[in-house]
């Protein structure tokens, strides 16, 4: 844009530049030419007056010496009648334009007529009619021209290079503002752009600043509520659950013993949020700490199917190829915690379905587990954006329960063991993976 404005405003100058030079060197020509005619006019009263034609004939062919640039000279008498006439040698004949001898001055092609009146005692006896060739006006627009073009690409490549070091210059710190969004946006991390401009992308940067900044203050109070809330309500619900656990001993009869499971069930599943909002809370202040042992992951599947297995009256989960000697080096009730959350998940998003599957393989020194479903699958652009905090999937029904944390849990836990957690979902169902790192055989 900005060279374009250049372009223009350079062509329009240097045009203005080439015609006002070219009407000024015309001007000249013409005052000079007209002066010329004028001299002429002068010497040439007397010869008219005394009809002598051959004396007027020698003054026209001196103007040769005075100014080789005129082919054709006249002088013509009161009437018009032609009196005397040069024509400079060699030149070609031109014909006199029909307008030429009414006005003082004619520009045809290169050529200029100038036309002077010859008065003696206040009246007209005749008029001076004078033809300059302007071949020197052809060479001066030539020069013009061809200046005017040089300086035109100077100019070009000059404002080119300023427009190229200028938009380099606000792409670039553009770009970096285009980028920390993205990044923010995919991180949730933030760190300021630093910027010492003084120009509208300065207070755009400064701006997104202390945006980032109040978004990072209220999401500090959020995450600090969040933590605190959830440790308070803790401790009641652990104690109610402590009394309901008695109460269901303590019941034998119907229908009492039956609302009591069902509010054990409601309070379980509360417990389980807080415990996922707990260890929210952890991870962002970094305080989720691992219990690293050595075990069986093989053991691990089976308990955890076992468990999942008790409290699913919908699904059959099928373990399929297992892999041999899994031990694995790591936290064995956070990767059970990781095992039941995909399990549940498998369950829950794949209503009327019938089966879940797991399966573990070896892939160099890596221990890969799967756990696939025939349920309603994650379409292929929320499949990174399922493991981000409080993500849930757009088009999921809504009596599909869920905070959209397990995952995200799920890719801390793996993280911190150098695994990787991740999914595969194409038209029907979704496989989950995760990797962990196998123990080194001595
Ligand atoms: P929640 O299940 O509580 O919503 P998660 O973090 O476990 O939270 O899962 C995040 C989102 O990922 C879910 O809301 C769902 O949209 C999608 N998801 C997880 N597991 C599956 C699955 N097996 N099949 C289809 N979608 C799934």
């Amino acid at each position: 844009m900005q060279v374009f404005t250049s372009v223009l405003v350079l062509t329009i100058v240097f045009l203005v530049f080439v015609i006002t030079d070219i009407r000024s060197y015309k001007q000249r020509k013409v005052e000079s030419m007209e002066s010329l005619a004028q001299v002429v006019g002068t010497n040439c009263i007397s010869t008219l007056e005394f009809n002598d034609d051959d004396a007027a004939k020698q003054i026209l062919e001196e103007l040769h010496t005075v100014s080789p640039e005129i082919i054709q000279a006249e002088i013509t008498d009161k009437d018009g009648k032609l009196f005397a006439t040069y024509i400079k040698p060699g030149a070609a004949n031109f014909p006199v334009p029909a307008d030429a001898n009414e006005n003082k001055f004619t520009f045809t092609g290169n050529r200029l007529f100038v036309t002077s009146p010859i008065i003696s005692n206040n009246s007209t006896i005749g008029k001076v009619l004078l033809q300059v060739e302007l071949s020197e006006l052809q060479q001066i627009k030539q020069f013009k021209y061809e200046l005017a073009a040089l300086l035109f690409l100077f100019a070009l490549l000059f404002s080119f290079l300023i427009a190229f070091f200028i938009q380099g210059y606000i792409s670039k710190r553009l770009l970096r503002l285009v980028n920390t969004i993205k990044r923010v946006s995919k991180t949730g991390t933030y760190e300021p752009i630093a910027d010492d401009g003084k120009d509208e992308i300065s207070t755009l940067i400064a701006a997104f600043n202390k945006l980032m900044q109040q978004v990072q203050e209220s999401q500090k109070r959020k995450d600090e509520f969040i933590g605190i809330a959830s440790h308070e309500l803790k401790t009641p619900l652990t104690s109610i659950k402590g009394y309901m656990d008695l109460l269901k001993l303590k019941e034998d009869r119907q229908p009492n013993k039956q609302f009591l499971e069902k509010a054990l069930q409601n309070i379980k599943k509360l417990e389980s949020l807080i415990s996922d909002l707990l260890d929210v809370s952890k991870i962002q202040t970094g305080q989720l700490e691992l219990t690293i042992c050595e075990f069986d992951m093989d053991v691990l599947l089976d308990e955890t199917i076992a468990a999942v297995q008790m409290v699913s009256t919908t699904h059959q989960i099928i373990r399929e190829n297992k892999a041999k000697n899994e031990i694995v080096i790591a936290d064995r009730q956070r990767i059970e915690q990781v095992l039941v959350n995909l399990l549940s998940n498998a369950i829950k998003y794949s209503p009327g379905e019938k089966e879940v599957f797991v399966e573990s393989k070896k892939s160099g020194d890596e221990l890969i587990i799967k756990v696939s479903d025939s349920g309603i699958g994650v379409p292929k652009e929320e499949q990174t954006d399922i493991f981000e905090r409080f993500y849930r999937t757009k088009g999921i029904s809504t009596h599909i329960s869920g905070f959209g944390l397990g995952l995200y849990i799920c890719k801390d836990i793996i993280k911190r063991h150098q695994g990787k957690i991740w999914v595969e979902s194409q038209a029907k169902g979704s496989a989950f993976y995760f990797s962990l790192p196998l123990k080194k055989s001595e």
